[in-house]
């Protein structure tokens, strides 16, 4: 690990003052994710600003949304009790990942911004065009079990890691990013963008960008929401296929749903096809099953990965079940 200098601001301004006085300074939020890479010299940062001493760690609430503090832990947040209360979806979806210890430790704007478990972009052997712009993609032609069918682009196979952030983008979340001119709001589904041609670009984000806050806002329904995830093993494990979804019901009809897909796709997916078919549609299994076709109609198989289709179909009728009370096979 390269030597590094190490900051401890006080304050947002300060924090993003400390960033942009180094060119490749880097924020600090847990670590979980950050420190690995500086151990595997996936990058090498002259100067890390911990962000974690802002007071941006707390959870509050209005009629109109619940907003979490960008330094509110995993376990905070997951066991908040608006939030297990209002949005079990993303309750559910923290504590669907990684461990109580990570949980523990991690920030929500560090799970939303971890990188991608590829193994070749954690490998800096291996050519990589997050990791290294231009110089290729080991993935499409190598063992690419776990990576995306959905949003790939000929430069970049890499799913999306995280669980909470599918949960917040079925939920509609805002994002609140600080620079030095003020804040700013962006939905998150605007937040994270394609990968192109570009892969080493995952958000709209600017060097010095600060995220102080996320915006949940406060919908009724969102109280029949469930998070479903498939995993090689049933704990400490990211997503083969993941689906967040919450349902809106009149008497048996479906008026308004909201789905979003982990573990399939180069973001956090918003499965737009799928809520499409389902409204007005009564809530039962065939329906389920018809708008998971709908949306993985455009997936992409890669030679390892094609049985993530039809995992996801089964995702996401099973999380629409839960959501929707409908039992069945
Ligand atoms: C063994 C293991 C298993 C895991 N399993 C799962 C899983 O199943 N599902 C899942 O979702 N996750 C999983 N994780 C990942 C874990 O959730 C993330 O490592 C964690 O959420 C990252 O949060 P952090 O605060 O530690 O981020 P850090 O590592 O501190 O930072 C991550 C990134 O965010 C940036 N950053 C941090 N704070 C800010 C800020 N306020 N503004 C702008 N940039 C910022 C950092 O510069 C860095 O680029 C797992 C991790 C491990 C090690």
């Amino acid at each position: 690990m390269n030597d590094f200098s190490y900051t401890r601001p006080s304050h947002p301004t300060e924090a993003i003052s400390a960033l942009l006085s180094q060119s490749d300074a880097l924020y600090l939020g847990g670590g979980t994710n950050l420190i690995d890479h500086l151990k595997l010299g996936v990058v090498s940062p002259s100067q890390l600003v911990d962000v974690r001493y802002l007071g941006l760690d707390k959870i509050s609430s209005d009629s109109r949304a619940v907003t979490i503090g960008a330094g509110a832990t995993n376990s905070a947040v997951a066991y908040h009790h608006e939030i297990q209360n209002h949005f079990p979806v993303l309750s559910e979806a923290i504590l669907a990942g990684a461990s109580p210890q990570l949980r523990n430790v991690a920030t929500t704007a560090g799970n939303l911004l971890q990188k991608t478990r590829c193994t070749y972009f954690r490998d800096i052997h291996s050519a990589c065009n997050k990791r290294v712009p231009g110089s290729g993609c080991s993935a499409i032609a190598g063992f690419n079990r776990s990576h995306a069918i959905l949003g790939v682009s000929s430069a970049c196979i890499a799913t999306h890691p995280s669980d909470m952030a599918v949960a917040l983008t079925a939920l509609g979340a805002v994002i609140h990013v600080q620079d030095s001119s003020g804040v700013r709001k962006i939905p998150i589904e605007s937040f994270y963008v394609p990968y192109g041609e570009d892969p080493a670009k995952e958000n709209i984000l600017k060097r010095g960008d600060l995220i102080i806050a996320v915006e949940v806002p406060q919908t009724p329904w969102f109280v029949h929401s469930r998070y479903v995830k498939a995993r090689d093993r049933s704990s400490y494990e990211f997503a083969l296929a993941s689906a967040a979804v919450a349902v809106d019901l009149d008497g048996g009809k479906i008026r308004n749903s909201r789905i979003a897909l982990g573990g399939v796709a180069t973001k956090p997916w918003r499965a737009h096809a799928a809520e499409a078919a389902l409204v007005g549609q009564t809530a039962t299994i065939a329906a389920f099953r018809a708008a998971a076709e709908a949306e993985l109609a455009s997936a992409t198989a890669q030679k390892d990965n094609g049985y993530k289709i039809e995992l996801s179909k089964r995702v996401i009728v099973k999380a629409l079940q839960e959501a929707a009370d409908v039992r069945g096979a």
